[in-house]
């Protein structure tokens, strides 16, 4: 023995795969109860690739899982007005349970005013500032879907976040914002880093619970993961790399996420658990 730990693997394939099973259940038996199927509405503006293909895998995902979903596909020229008003139309749709519009949706379009036109109760990927100050005051709403994923699988592992440090380094406001928010409602002490903190390796040092969500390949070195911390990598860079360095990480973690595997599934299954949840409450299906 060399002294050395290795980290325990935190399955988000697993967990995500067992989330979507009892979506499925729950998406049938509202479909039963009701005669309506629970249905997200996918709104793609433009023909960007990446977007195309996160949305194909969404609708292909809620399909597999007995959920509707209903493409808008606007062209890339859409104006602001006209997106609000298509969007605004799936809020006041009964048949619509959940609207996803995929980002980005152009420099010319002031897509926050697009997200707003989400109807709350129908913001299953967790966009509106409704949503984002439901997060910030620990009140009924839907998360942001990679931040819920990522609590999910922390319970699954049972980590006791009550006390513990955790460090978030990112701030984005679908990611390392609202995950902060999160594990801060949940009793955690939370520092944010961000591209201007200083002696970001010293603070990370110090973290129990470190969520790297920067978007740079190993950008977090192993030599700074505290050693039994918990290790959240959001990361998802080119050549499937997160954004800790993995291999000298695990050596020092006591549970790491891999990528891909680990944060990256629990995003749709939160999707697709909000979608079911969202219908349910519309339709008034009680559990
Ligand atoms: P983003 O909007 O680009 O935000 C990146 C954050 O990292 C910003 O807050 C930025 O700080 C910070 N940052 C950049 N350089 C830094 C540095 N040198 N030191 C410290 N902080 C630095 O990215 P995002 O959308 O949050 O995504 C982050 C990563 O997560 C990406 O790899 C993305 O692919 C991945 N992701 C994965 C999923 C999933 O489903 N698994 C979902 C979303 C995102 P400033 O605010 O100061 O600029």
């Amino acid at each position: 023995m060399d002294g050395t730990r290795t980290a325990r693997l935190m399955d988000g394939t697993g967990l995500a795969g067992r989330i979507t099973e009892d979506v499925a259940k729950t998406a049938a038996d509202i479909t039963l109860r009701t005669g309506t199927v629970p249905c997200l509405a996918t709104v793609l503006v433009g023909e960007d690739p990446a977007s195309v293909t996160y949305v194909r895998m969404k609708r292909a995902r809620c399909r597999r899982a007995g959920i509707e979903s209903r493409q808008v596909a606007l062209p890339a020229s859409v104006s602001t007005g006209a997106l609000v008003d298509t969007i605004t139309a799936l809020s006041q749709d009964p048949g619509v349970h959940g609207i996803l519009l995929q980002h980005p949706v152009g420099p010319h379009i002031d897509e926050r005013a697009a997200f707003e036109a989400i109807a709350p109760e129908k913001d299953v990927d967790g966009v509106t500032m409704h949503s984002f100050a439901a997060m910030g005051f620990g009140l009924p709403g839907f998360a942001s879907c990679t931040p819920g994923g990522i609590m999910r699988l922390l319970d699954e592992y049972d980590v006791d976040l009550a006390g513990k440090h955790a460090v978030v380094v990112g701030r984005s406001a679908i990611l390392g914002k609202p995950a902060g928010m999160l594990l801060l409602g949940r009793d955690a002490t939370v520092t944010y880093c961000h591209s201007h903190t200083a002696d970001l390796s010293a603070i990370v040092r110090e973290a129990d619970v470190l969520v790297a969500a920067v978007g740079r390949p190993r950008f977090i070195a192993g030599a700074d993961v505290k050693p039994g911390a918990v290790v959240i990598d959001a990361g998802y860079n080119p050549g499937n790399v997160g954004d800790v360095d993995f291999g000298t990480a695990r050596e020092r973690a006591s549970l790491i996420t891999p990528v891909p595997g680990g944060v990256g599934p629990m995003t749709i299954a939160v999707l697709l658990a909000q979608t079911v949840e969202a219908a349910a409450r519309q339709l008034a299906v009680r559990s």
